[in-house]
């Protein structure tokens, strides 16, 4: 968003560190993020259950995301290798990375033979081929699931104004106040009754909406970051320049 110039920082709208990027939304440490994600692995873990899932299986799924969203930067946590296929599922798996399994990317064909087997143990008549597909759409799930907590924490929340600009709002609404009426024609004058107290405890929204109209009876009067930055002109409503 930020490069576009579509807003003027790009914090995150949860835990407010800078710069966010993808790999950010899926492992923000805010608080209330993190809850939301582990319900989210909770929720996952019951499916493979409920999709008889081989045990180790499980534990090498669960453990690696989970260890993955603690410390993307870490290590991996040491896996128990059964046999030559086990290897060669986890190694190709851990070799792939966890941001490319949340992304889809699975280990088909490795994971299919340890279920397949299972399923083969537990007398079963299911398929592990769809079993691998379903795996897939579960992971997208994961990561669609994340993006839409992160997007509400933006647009639901004042989180979207602080990206935009809205200390510097606070900042500009001050001056034009202090200013006052001035060289305004007398129609403005309505916009100075009320106290400036009272205008900066009103919604962003309202706020937004008295600086755009007093701005805009002085454009070109006065030179500031609402002048000349377009991300800020247009999270406004003033005309680019
Ligand atoms: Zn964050």
């Amino acid at each position: 968003m930020k490069r576009r110039k579509q807003r003027l920082e790009d914090n995150c709208p949860r835990c407010k560190e800078p710069h966010e990027h993808l790999l950010h939304v899926l492992v923000c440490k805010d608080s209330n993020t993190g809850a939301f994600r582990k319900g989210e692995e909770e929720e996952f873990q019951i499916w493979l259950q409920k999709e008889n899932i081989e045990p180790n299986l499980e534990r090498f799924l669960t453990l690696g995301l989970q260890s993955w969203i603690d410390d993307p930067m870490g290590r991996e946590p040491e896996y128990v290798v059964h046999s030559q296929k086990w290897e060669k599922a986890v190694t190709t798996q851990v070799n792939l990375g966890w941001y490319a399994f949340l992304c889809g990317f699975v280990v088909a064909k490795p994971l299919i033979d340890i279920q397949h087997d299972h399923y083969l143990e537990l007398q079963l008549k299911k398929k592990a081929e769809r079993w691998a597909i379903k795996l897939i759409h579960k992971s997208w799930n994961i990561m669609y699931q994340l993006w839409t907590q992160r997007n509400t924490a933006l647009h639901e929340t004042d989180a979207i104004h602080e990206n935009s600009g809205v200390a510097l709002l606070k900042a500009a609404i001050m001056r034009e106040y202090e200013l006052g009426i001035n060289n305004l024609p007398r129609v403005y004058s309505q916009n100075f009754t009320q106290t400036l107290e009272n205008i900066l405890e009103k919604s962003v929204t309202q706020q937004k909406q008295w600086f755009l109209v007093i701005r805009s009876g002085k454009e070109g009067m006065i030179l500031d970051s609402f002048s000349d930055e377009d991300a800020l002109r247009h999270w406004i409503g003033l005309t680019p320049r």
